[in-house]
């Protein structure tokens, strides 16, 4: 009799604990989801889809001969894309035109006027690969002659919303995602391992979960625009 009632209790017992501790999974769960959702590399992972950004590539031409070669734009992309994977973002080459003869060095605010004729507001991001260069006169965007960011300022209805990237022949692998970054809306960063630094050097630059995230609100503005 007593071993009886000692069994039911001890049943009861362990039943109340197997309900407790679901409710306490359940409850630790439901704290922890907002948690997770506030790390982007594993909120993307699981929850957010993809985003792509088609590119189009333009190539400066010297005598009808391109001016860079695809192997430098497949390692930029690469090199984007490994970057960019944390963050569930891709770049991806929608089209790629060589330039009329006349943009391969890019030094004043007028060469930078002309070729914004060639990046209209089409949901691409257009890339301008050129073989030199330089910020003559330029107060604001890129300081480094290897990249550039550039963003219509000004009232002009014909230029409005134009942006684009420039990436020169000298640049590394690192510069078109660091210009993408800026075109998403990130600043330049300190550290030398990271992707917004212009002192950056070597392969192993990241950006932080907050830049990816910055990216990624800048990606989704961009294809929704
Ligand atoms: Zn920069």
């Amino acid at each position: 009799m007593f071993n009886a009632v000692i069994r039911r209790w001890f049943a009861w017992l362990v039943a109340a604990l197997v309900v407790c501790s679901a409710g306490v999974a359940e409850a630790s769960s439901g704290h922890k989801v907002p948690d997770l959702r506030q790390d982007p590399t594993k909120s993307t992972r699981s929850r957010a889809a993809t985003i792509k950004i088609p590119l189009t590539v333009h190539i400066a031409a010297s005598e009808e001969h391109p001016l860079a070669t695809l192997r430098r734009l497949e390692q930029a992309i690469e090199r984007a894309n490994e970057a960019l994977r944390p963050f569930q973002i891709e770049v991806v080459i929608h089209e790629i035109r060589q330039m009329p003869e006349g943009f391969g060095s890019i030094t004043r605010r007028r060469d930078r006027r002309r070729i914004a004729q060639y990046a209209p507001t089409d949901g691409s991001v257009h890339v301008f690969m050129v073989d030199n260069l330089e910020l003559r006169g330029g107060r604001r965007g890129d300081r480094s002659v290897r990249g550039l960011h550039w963003r219509y300022r000004g009232v002009l209805k014909r230029l409005r919303q134009r942006e684009y990237v420039v990436v020169s022949g000298d640049a590394p692998a690192t510069t078109l995602v660091h210009e993408i970054g800026h075109l998403f809306g990130l600043p330049h960063h300190d550290g030398e391992q990271n992707l917004m630094c212009s002192c950056r050097r070597g392969p192993l630059q990241i950006f932080t979960s907050g830049q990816g995230q910055t990216i990624r609100r800048g990606a989704a503005a961009f294809v929704g625009r």
